[in-house]
């Protein structure tokens, strides 16, 4: 969806759409990105609702999962002109920033990149989650390591052996 600044008036312009997108094996699946476009100074600012569900791996199980978020989007739109090029200072850290040089805002564009930033570096399916044996690669959520077998099999050589030392 673009919108043209030449259709933004001084209350602003309201937008609402949403989008399903893929980058590499995550999916983002947009429900709400809804708000507003108004001038300020030299540009405009966006302030939206952004909703959305992130699909991926449990970097711990390996296992699909889907989380929610929810989160206000604040976006600053700073039109380029030629000689202002070098001079965009990010003042403050919470502000994202969105330089165009056409005339028209690809709000499409905004959410993909909204989205992107909003997914956790690290992406754990639950706190609790257990993760995978690195011995035999068994999910430890769903079923218990293969590798015990083994060490019970050793505890019970141990206590034949002790039994076999009690009957002497
Ligand atoms: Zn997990
Ligand atoms: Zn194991």
């Amino acid at each position: 969806m673009r919108i043209y600044f030449e259709q933004i008036t001084e209350d602003g312009k309201k937008f609402s759409l949403s989008k399903s997108f893929s980058v590499d094996d995550t999916e983002y699946i947009v429900d709400v990105f809804e708000g507003l476009i108004y001038p300020a100074g030299e540009g405009f600012l966006l302030d939206a609702k952004l909703k959305l569900r992130i699909n991926d791996n449990c970097d711990r199980c390996l296992e699909r999962f889907e989380e929610a978020f929810e989160e206000r989007v604040t976006v600053e739109i700073v039109k380029r002109d030629n000689e202002a090029e070098e001079s965009v200072e990010l003042t403050d850290e919470d502000v994202g920033f969105y330089i165009v040089e056409e005339s028209a805002v690809d709000l499409d564009h905004i959410l993909m990149q909204e989205s992107v930033l909003l997914r956790p570096f690290k992406r754990v399916c639950s706190e609790e989650c257990r993760g995978i044996c690195s011995g035999c690669g068994a999910n430890l959520n769903v079923e218990t390591c293969k590798c015990k077998p083994d060490v019970d099999d050793r505890w019970k050589a141990l206590a034949d052996f002790m039994q076999k030392d009690k009957n002497k």
